[in-house]
């Protein structure tokens, strides 16, 4: 037999032990102090237990200060498992961390008891992020039972703080332990995907919401010529705005949809009756832009119609940012951590797996900013944050087969 074809098969042997290694975190409550919580360092322990039990030896700590937590810490670690060419790390990174259970009468199982039933796992932070940190936990088991040396480093990432903003998780790796991690090191965060495997995730649109508020005069609308209709104005800006999509016209077959959409969205009520000239008139624009282009870019050309419409209509435009959130630079859809997850996923799950973008908002954004390579990838129902949350123990074993036939072939 092949060493992959032993690791996999090894690996659907181990997993009563990643139900049962499921079944001794859900009860830790990991919950952040912004959650109410006393942090994760609890469950940090107890899974540095379980490493040490499975075998596994260079475990390191890299704890950042939080004040506001019991210990003053919150835990951070790698667990690195030797490969042949110890100079690439294949890296799984999940996150320590839950949300809090929300409204407990929608639960049908106590939320912080992993229940077992048809296949699932129930029970809060089972798929968010226990699925993906037991996979790379039992794809390093796999290996060490077998004595076989995969081809690359297998490095358990493992951090705080991925519910609450990261500052003292992966943010505190990236800036203080940049060491860590190498070039050619391939990144795998297992926190988002699709119940079919086949979303690679590796870029991110740039969100951004604006709010334009147009200054006219109010008057009575007999006489209209005494004011200045700010509706009127705004609504030629509207339309004016949809030029947006003519100039940042990039299309990108990675995103759904392909193409930059800026949509006027949301609109504040101006004047309670019907014979009034509204003095004032607010709405907003919803952006979400390809990654090749800048916030600055967009918000100059918008800036620019604003300009055109106050000449044209004697009104004062002021925009302003609801929210922001430029994208990272994009994982490359050729890069190798992107081809080793699709030949694996390929191998374990017969799926042709995409490289795709979505709307915004991964941590791997975090390791894009800061020049890695990272892909989202696991197989998921997407139960995140919701009650009943579960995951299911087929993909929780094939997933950690991917990682480990990455480590494998790379
Ligand atoms: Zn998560």
């Amino acid at each position: 037999m092949s060493s992959i074809e032993q690791v996999m098969q090894k690996i659907s042997e181990l997993e009563n032990n990643a139900v049962e290694l499921m079944k001794s975190i859900v009860p830790i409550k990991a919950l952040g102090p912004l959650n109410n919580g006393e942090g994760e360092t609890a469950k940090a322990e107890y899974i540095i237990k379980y490493l040490k039990s499975i075998g596994l030896s260079d475990i390191r700590e890299y704890p950042a200060g939080d004040k506001t937590v019991p210990g003053g810490k919150r835990p951070n670690m790698t667990a690195i498992l030797d490969g042949e060419n110890k100079n690439r790390t294949v890296w799984i990174l999940a996150h320590l961390d839950v949300v809090p259970e929300g409204d407990r009468s929608k639960w049908d199982t106590d939320p912080f008891e992993a229940v077992v039933k048809d296949g699932k796992i129930y029970g809060r932070g089972t798929e968010d992020n226990n699925q993906g940190l037991v996979s790379g936990i039992i794809a390093a088991q796999a290996f060490l039972d077998l004595g076989i040396k995969p081809k690359y480093n297998l490095g358990l990432m493992l951090v705080s703080d991925e519910e609450t903003g990261s500052i003292f998780g992966l943010q505190h790796m990236v800036k203080n332990h940049k060491e860590l991690f190498k070039k050619d090191d391939l990144i795998v965060v297992p926190d988002a995907g699709e119940p079919d495997s086949s979303m690679i995730e590796v870029a991110e649109k740039s969100i951004l919401w604006l709010k334009f508020k147009t200054v006219g005069k109010q008057v009575h609308a007999s006489t209209p010529e005494k004011g200045i209709n700010a509706f009127k104005a705004a609504s030629h800006l509207v339309v004016e705005l949809n030029k947006l999509h003519t100039m940042f016209d990039t299309k990108d077959e990675v995103f759904d949809p392909p193409i930059s959409t800026f949509e006027a969205t949301k609109k504040e009520a101006n004047v309670p009756n019907v014979n009034t000239i509204p003095g004032e008139d607010v709405f907003y624009l919803d952006c979400r832009i390809l990654p090749n282009y800048t916030i600055q870019q967009v918000m100059d050309e918008a800036g620019k119609m604003c300009r055109d419409i106050e000449k044209k209509f004697d009104v004062k435009i002021e925009i302003s940012i609801a929210q922001k959130d430029e994208a990272a630079p994009p994982t490359p859809v050729d890069a190798p951590v992107v081809k080793a997850l699709e030949k694996a996923i390929k191998h374990v799950y017969k799926v042709d797996a995409k490289p795709m973008g979505i709307g915004g908002g991964t941590v791997a954004a975090i390791f894009r900013r800061a020049g890695y390579h990272a892909a989202v990838w696991s197989t998921l129902d997407d139960l995140a944050h919701q009650p009943n949350e579960y995951c299911v123990i087929s993909n929780m074993m094939n997933d950690a087969k991917v990682f480990a036939h990455v480590c494998l072939n790379g």
